[in-house]
C-alpha cells in the first residue's frame, strides 16, 4: 500500500533536489565562463585546471605518411594505425584494436601499467600488413592519448598531476608519462618515438578539426568528462613560454573538476563523494559522466529499498555494493518502451536477482534513471555553453549577432568575453565535436544535451552544431604525431 506512496515522496524530494530550470543553467554558465578566465590568469586560481597543452597546430589536412596513436584513458585501451594521404588521400587506411585494462593494473604499478601498454603496442606494431608503409628512414611516430590531468612542458612530455575514474597507480604521479611508456618500449627492445603527448579532448578536437575548419572545442563524455578548446595564447596569463607563431593554444580545462554552489548538489553527490578515490575532487564529472551516473541511480534507489522497502523487506545485499549498477544499464532501462517495462524488471533480475517487482515501482526506477540522466545532460549542455561563452560564439555578442566584419572587434557584454579567436570564420559557424560512449550510447542524455544548449543560445544555436567525432581522438592523436613529427 505505502510502499509506492513513500517511493514517490523520496522521489518527488530527490527529483526537486535535481532541478535545472534554465535561470539556474544560466547560472552554471556564467560561473564555467568565469572560472575559465580565472584558471587562464593564474595557476591555482580556479578549480578549472586550465592546462596550456603546447598544441598551437591544428591538422590540416596535408599530414602524410604512417603514424600510430596509443589511447589510454579510461574503461579500453586502444592501439590504431593510419595511413595518411594528404589533401587528395586523407585517410587511406586504418585500423585499430581495443582491450580492456585489466582492473588491477589500474591501482597497481607505474612498471606494470605502462609496460602492459607497451606490449599491446609492440605486438601491434609487429602484426602489420604490407599496405602500411614508413617512408624511407622514417621511424615510427606515435601520438599517445592519455586522458589524465597533464602538466605538459612540450608538446611531447609531462607530467601526470593526478589520477581520476578509478585509476591509482600511486607511483606514476608526478611522473613523465611520456618517458615511462618510453622505458617500456625500450625494454622489450623497440624503438619508436612518442611524437605528442595528447588529452583525448585535444585528441577529439585534432580529429574533428582535420575535417572541419569549424571545429573549435571538443568534449568527451565517456567513463569521465572533459573539454578542451582553442584560445587565444595571449589571453593565456600564466603561460610563461614564448607565444606561438599561430597566436593559439590549446586548453585542456579538466572540466570535470568544475564547481560552482549553482550545481545541484544531493544526498546521492555527497555519499558518492565521499566513497570516492578522489574526495572533494573532480565534483562536476561525479554528476555528469558515465562511470557515475549509474552509481547515482543505485544510491537512490537504495534509499528507497531502505525507506520504502521497495524490494521487499530486505534490502538485496548486492545493491548496496558500489558501481553495481553500471550506466549501460541505467540507459537500457531508460530506454525501456514496453508497457509492463520488462527490460526493467530484466535488469533489476539480472543484476540484483531483485523479482516480482510492481510495474508501479518499475516506473520509478525509470523515474529514477531519467531523473540524473536529464541532471547530467543539461550540466554538460551549460558547461558547452559557458565555452561558447568565453570564446565569444554564443550568439550574445555586441551586435547581438555572431556575423561580424571585423575578426578581432572586441565581443565584450560582460567582461568574460574576450577577443574572438584568431581563426574566427567568416560565416560564423562553430562546431563542437564529441566523443565518448555516454554521448554516443545514451540517447535520452543525448537529446536532453541538446535541447538545453539550444534553449541556452536561443537565436545563437543556428550558427552552433555539435557534431560526433567518434573516435576522433584516437586518429587526432595520430595526426597530431604527424604534424609534430622529426621526419617528414
Ligand atoms: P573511455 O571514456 O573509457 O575512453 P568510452 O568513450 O568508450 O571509453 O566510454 C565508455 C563509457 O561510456 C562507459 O564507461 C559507460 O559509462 C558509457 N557507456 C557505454 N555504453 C553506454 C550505453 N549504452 N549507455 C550509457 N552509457 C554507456
Ligand atoms: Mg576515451
Amino acid at each position: 500500500r505505502s510502499q509506492k506512496t513513500t517511493a514517490r515522496k523520496i522521489l518527488l524530494e530527490f527529483q526537486e533536489a535535481c532541478d535545472t530550470p534554465l535561470s539556474r543553467l544560466r547560472q552554471v554558465v556564467d560561473a564555467m565562463a568565469v572560472e575559465m578566465h580565472a584558471g587562464l590568469v593564474s595557476e591555482g586560481g580556479s578549480k578549472l585546471k586550465m592546462l596550456p597543452t603546447f598544441v598551437d597546430r591544428l591538422p590540416d589536412g596535408n599530414e602524410k605518411g604512417l603514424y600510430y596513436a596509443v589511447d589510454l584513458g579510461g574503461t579500453n585501451f586502444r592501439v590504431l594505425r593510419v595511413q595518411l594521404g594528404g589533401l587528395e588521400g586523407r585517410v587511406i587506411k586504418q585500423e585499430y584494436e581495443e582491450v580492456a585494462i585489466p582492473p588491477e593494473l589500474m591501482l597497481g604499478t607505474s612498471q606494470e601499467l605502462f609496460d602492459f601498454i607497451a606490449a599491446e603496442l609492440v605486438s601491434f606494431v609487429a602484426r602489420e600488413g604490407d599496405d602500411f608503409r614508413l617512408h624511407e628512414g622514417q621511424s615510427r611516430e606515435i601520438g599517445f592519448t592519455f586522458s589524465f590531468p597533464v602538466k605538459q612542458t612540450a608538446v611531447n612530455s609531462g607530467t601526470l598531476i593526478h589520477w581520476t575514474k578509478g585509476f591509482k597507480v600511486n607511483d606514476a604521479v608526478g611522473q613523465d608519462v611520456v618517458a615511462a611508456l618510453q622505458r617500456g618500449i625500450e625494454r622489450r627492445g623497440h624503438k619508436m618515438r612518442i611524437a605528442a603527448l595528447v588529452n583525448d579532448t585535444v585528441g577529439t578536437l585534432a580529429g574533428g578539426r582535420y575535417w572541419n575548419n569549424d571545429v573549435m572545442i571538443a568534449v568527451i563524455l565517456g567513463t569521465g568528462t572533459n573539454a578542451c578548446y582553442v584560445e587565444r595564447a595571449e589571453n593565456v596569463s600564466k603561460f610563461t613560454g614564448e607565444i606561438p607563431e599561430s597566436g593559439q593554444m590549446v586548453i585542456n580545462m579538466e572540466w570535470g573538476n568544475f564547481w560552482s554552489s549553482h550545481l545541484p548538489r544531493t544526498f546521492v553527490d555527497e555519499l558518492l563523494d565521499n566513497e570516492s578515490l578522489n574526495p572533494g575532487e573532480y565534483g562536476f564529472e561525479k554528476m555528469i559522466s558515465g562511470m557515475y551516473l549509474g552509481d547515482c541511480v543505485r544510491r537512490v534507489l537504495v534509499k528507497m529499498a531502505q525507506e520504502a522497502g521497495i524490494f521487499g523487506t530486505n534490502v538485496p545485499h548486492k545493491l548496496l555494493e558500489a558501481f553495481s549498477l553500471r550506466t549501460p544499464d541505467m540507459s537500457k532501462m531508460h530506454h525501456d518502451d514496453s508497457s509492463d517495462l520488462k527490460v526493467v524488471a530484466e535488469v533489476l533480475k539480472r543484476v540484483y536477482g531483485i523479482q516480482n517487482t510492481t510495474v508501479g515501482i518499475r516506473k520509478i526506477v525509470v523515474e529514477v534513471c531519467d531523473t540524473l540522466c536529464q541532471r547530467g545532460a543539461r550540466l554538460a549542455a551549460a558547461g558547452i555553453v559557458g565555452i561558447l561563452k568565453k570564446i565569444g560564439r554564443d550568439g550574445s555578442t555586441a551586435n547581438g549577432s555572431v556575423r561580424r566584419n571585423n575578426m578581432f572587434e572586441q565581443g565584450d557584454m560582460n567582461g568574460y568575453h574576450d577577443e574572438l579567436p584568431v581563426n574566427y570564420t567568416s560565416d560564423g559557424r562553430t562546431v563542437v565535436a564529441m566523443d565518448g560512449g555516454l554521448y554516443e550510447h545514451y540517447i535520452e542524455f543525448r537529446n536532453y544535451m541538446q535541447e538545453a544548449v539550444v534553449d541556452l543560445l536561443g537565436e545563437g544555436s543556428k550558427n552552433v552544431f555539435i557534431e560526433l567525432s567518434k573516435d576522433g581522438s584516437g586518429i587526432g592523436a595520430a595526426l597530431l604525431a604527424a604534424s609534430h613529427a622529426e621526419h617528414v
